[in-house]
């Protein structure tokens, strides 16, 4: 009898254990499971963040407009954005080698334009000049003797080494933001000042907050705007297959040029992103000129493909050594 019970301890204690394994195993196998996507999850939304969640209120994803595009990407939208305050300047190689000719040309970025109180209901303020603020900075620079050229005038004089004229300035506005048809052109044309937009095509009619094709095209008629290509996306061309980083050039490229009847062969890195290989490609498709966010102002033919730019907020033009 005792025998028998000691038996049946026996096998329960084996039982036990087998149970206390599998349980074991089963909450384990759970943790793992519900982690892994977790994971997962937050990894994805940390590459997203990089591009899309900084760029308040823009439409965060849309069809695009890939017209007579010769590759197509399976899951490929075009994305609104500018270049978020965190990522600034990020990715940029090597100091730049100032050789060659060299001329003093600030180049202005700008994003929106509008006033400051619609910036903040549409969460823009980081990427907005208020239109009244961008309204003073034109008539300073109108009656300060300063001369608004195009990018491509910057380039060819780099190219050339040919003299620009005295107080020259390049004015840029970067995406294709609605507002810049509304508010700043008006003002440009008020001053006859030349501006750039730098855009990016695919963005263009995709959602209210960006410029429609009929209104590039008034910017066009008006005499003042000159185009650089921004990319079809607004897509990093430091980053992706080199099919991708060839279709966002010569996508935007077609596009803009149909639109407005301008060549295009200056280029501006989203996100102010570009490496050896970028410049290269750019190169290698007949482009003569790039612009960088890299600050400054002196802009050298020994990095005509990453130009020079000074980033312009809500304060006077003086404030940014103009
Ligand atoms: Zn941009």
């Amino acid at each position: 009898m005792a025998k028998k019970h000691k038996a049946i301890l026996k096998v329960n204690s084996v039982n036990f254990s087998t149970g206390y394994l599998k349980s074991l195993m089963l909450a384990v196998g759970l943790i793992l499971l519900f982690t892994i996507p977790f994971y997962f999850i937050l990894g994805i939304n940390t590459e997203k963040n990089r591009y899309i969640n900084h760029i308040p209120n823009v439409v965060k994803s849309n069809p695009g407009k890939p017209a007579g595009t010769p590759v197509t990407f399976s899951n490929q939208k075009a994305t609104p954005s500018a270049i978020p305050v965190n990522s600034y300047n990020k990715g940029t190689p090597a100091p730049q080698t100032y050789s060659g000719y060299c001329v003093n040309v600030p180049v202005l970025v700008y994003h929106h334009i509008q006033p400051e109180a619609t910036a903040r209901q549409l969460g823009q303020t980081s990427l907005t000049v208020d239109n009244g603020m961008f309204a003073r900075q034109m008539a300073y620079l109108a009656n300060s003797g300063y001369n608004a050229i195009w990018a491509s005038d910057l380039v060819n004089a780099l190219r050339n080494h040919t003299p620009l004229p005295p107080k020259s300035v390049v004015i840029t506005m970067d995406d294709g933001y609605a507002d810049n048809e509304i508010y700043a052109l008006p003002v440009l044309e008020q001053y006859h000042l030349k501006a750039n937009l730098m855009l990016a095509s695919g963005l263009v009619d995709s959602n209210p907050d960006m410029l429609t094709w009929s209104e590039v095209e008034q910017m066009k008629n008006s005499g003042l705007y000159y185009f650089t290509n921004h990319t079809w996306s607004h897509w990093p061309v430091s980053e992706g297959p080199q099919s991708k980083i060839n279709f966002e050039i010569d996508t935007a490229q077609s596009e803009i040029e149909q639109h407005t009847g301008q060549t295009v062969n200056i280029f501006t890195y989203p996100y102010g992103e570009f490496n050896n290989n970028a410049i290269q490609t750019l190169i290698s498709r007949g482009y003569i000129g790039g612009f960088s966010t890299i600050p400054g102002t002196y802009q050298c033919e020994s990095f005509i493909m990453t130009l020079h730019r000074t980033r312009i907020g809500n304060a006077p033009l003086s404030e940014y050594g103009l």
